[in-house]
């Protein structure tokens, strides 16, 4: 433990237990099934706790692959094939949950990989290194004052210091009441930042989180402030698989499951939902029925909405569910992903992770080739890099090829050794299927457990009541879906945890 987070431990900056899990049997006394639908970290995590109680667990996923968003498959390229991926992961400390499920395949958690430094690079300003700071409030906050190059004391004085306040009193409630209808942009705006402080600091939070600030609630960039910086113990470093998806986590996680009992079938759409007497019955593309007692719904918003709207039983009996699709269901803006394999490399001092301030398309670059092992032998044996970079709210209606290239003419202007590297294969998609975060929607998010017995949702989109975001809040809720089926089959719970649940300054 380090001084930082010893200070943070005597605030209240610490693990916290949500759920203490346990009071019931190690595995459940009667029979219980249970169909997950979806293969990504929601539903995986789900199908892991279930199968280990002993429920039989079926995973339904539509894709070949599983992973969702964090997919991985083989790409073949004219000199051998390489694994491609959803996208760039950063696997934060405080992912306490999703990193619990990672300890099933992976004690030690040796797969993952510190990452060193997270630098945001600029063309207008100097790069602000967040990946250095002390891992734990006050004494992160205080350094990266005191350090930052895009926020100078001057700069203090003259910011609205009453503005800034919510970002300390993070609360799960009062938070939502009075800043869910307030958009990010208004709240940055009325900090009174220089803009160089805006644009390091702040900006490329938003866009990490698949939203634009003119488009995201106030209150969830609080909400994520809190959840990464001000109320997290173990720090902005993160730690990233040194291997590809498939190889380090899919692969094992299926396996886990299968040796407990549970199903895991790809290429299996489900495409709509029934009720039966002793519970549900989801029906997959070919016609095939997978009766159970519980369902949990573990996609993502668009594909919610989709199964949802083929589902007429779910009017009757999840009335609110199926009003709240509307909204739910559009997803946030559109984001790109160019892997680009290319002849030579950029600098060697270039960080293998860097976030991007304010270029039009570009949000961030990652050097695969100094990350992960195939990329590197590749890398090796041609001479080349293998550079991946992304766009996390894009301009909708581009398509794939154009955005890499803008992506990558962008990266020339703040990497100019980029200009002299040759393309040899690009690998380029533009997908929608972020959950949106916009204003006033905390009034329709969903939570966990629907109106409907039996029926759960699990995803990076359903509401916890608890500090969570992204991969860490879909493994949450796949757990807590979990957590409410083994409480109703008498099998012992699933702990859950996450980090300090309000603010340094709130109220309680
Ligand atoms: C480019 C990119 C970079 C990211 N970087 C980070 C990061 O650095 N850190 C971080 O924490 N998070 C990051 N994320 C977010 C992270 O990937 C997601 O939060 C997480 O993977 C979502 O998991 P999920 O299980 O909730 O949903 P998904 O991954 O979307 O899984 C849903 C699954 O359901 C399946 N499905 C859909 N419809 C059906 C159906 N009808 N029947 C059966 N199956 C169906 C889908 O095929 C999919 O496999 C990133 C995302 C992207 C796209």
């Amino acid at each position: 433990m380090t001084l930082s987070q010893a200070v943070g431990r005597l605030i209240g900056v610490r693990e916290h237990v949500v759920d203490p899990g346990g009071g019931g049997a190690p595995r459940v006394p009667g029979p219980a099934e249970a169909v997950v639908v979806g293969g990504g970290i929601a539903g995986m995590s789900a199908a892991v706790v279930l199968a280990e109680r002993g429920v039989r667990v079926t995973v339904l996923e539509a894709a070949p692959t599983l992973g969702g968003r964090l997919g991985a498959w083989p790409e073949a390229l004219p000199d051998g094939d390489q694994m491609n991926e959803h996208g760039f992961h950063a696997f934060f400390r405080q992912y306490y949950n999703w990193r619990s499920i990672l300890r099933r395949v992976d004690p030690r958690l040796d797969f993952l990989k510190p990452i060193p430094g997270y630098p945001i690079l600029s063309s207008q300003w100097p790069t602000e290194e967040f990946g250095k700071l002390p891992p734990a409030p006050p004494f992160n906050l205080l350094a990266l004052l005191l350090r930052s190059p895009s926020l100078r004391l001057a700069d203090l004085r003259s910011m609205d210091r009453d503005a800034a306040l919510p970002l300390l009193t993070y609360h799960p409630e009062r938070t939502y009441a009075e800043f869910d209808d307030t958009t990010a942009d208004e709240l940055l705006t009325s900090l009174r930042l220089p803009d160089r402080a805006r644009a390091m600091l702040f900006e490329v939070f938003s866009h990490s989180f698949f939203n634009h600030e003119a488009e995201m609630s106030a209150a969830e960039m609080i909400a994520q402030f809190h959840f990464y910086l001000l109320g997290n113990p173990e720090g902005l470093a993160f730690d990233c698989p040194d291997e590809d998806y498939a190889t380090a986590i899919w692969g094992p996680l299926r396996r886990h499951v299968e040796s407990h009992g549970g199903r895991v079938l790809t290429d299996a759409p489900a495409t709509r939902l029934d009720r039966t007497p002793g519970g549900w019955r989801v029906t997959t593309g070919d016609g095939t029925s997978y009766p159970a007692g519980h369902v949990v719904l573990a996609v993502d918003p668009p594909a919610l909405a989709r199964l949802v709207g083929a589902s007429p039983v779910l009017a009757g009996a999840a009335p609110q569910l199926v009003e709240r699709m509307s909204a739910f269901g559009t997803a946030g803006p559109p984001y790109a992903v160019a892997r680009y394999w290319m002849d030579g490399d950029v600098r060697s001092d270039r960080a293998v992770f860097s976030g991007v301030s304010r270029q039009a398309t570009l949000d961030s670059v990652t050097l695969y080739h100094r990350l992960e092992n195939e990329s590197r032998r590749w890398a090796e044996r041609t001479g080349g890099s293998v550079v991946e970079l992304h766009a996390y709210a894009c301009e909708p209606d581009v398509p794939a090829e154009e955005l890499a290239e803008r992506m990558r003419a962008e990266l020339v202007g703040l990497w100019p050794e980029a200009a002299g590297l040759r393309v040899r294969e690009l690998r380029a998609r533009v997908e929608a299927q972020a959950p949106a975060f916009t204003p006033g929607s905390d009034r329709w998010r969903p939570g966990v457990r629907t109106e409907a017995d039996g029926l759960y949702l699990a995803g990076d989109g359903i509401r916890t009541e608890f500090p969570s975001a992204l991969m860490e809040r879909s493994a949450a809720t796949g757990i807590l879906a979990a957590n409410h089926i083994l409480r109703t089959e008498g099998g012992a719970a699933e702990p859950v945890r996450s980090i300090r649940p309000r603010g340094l300054l709130a109220r309680h």
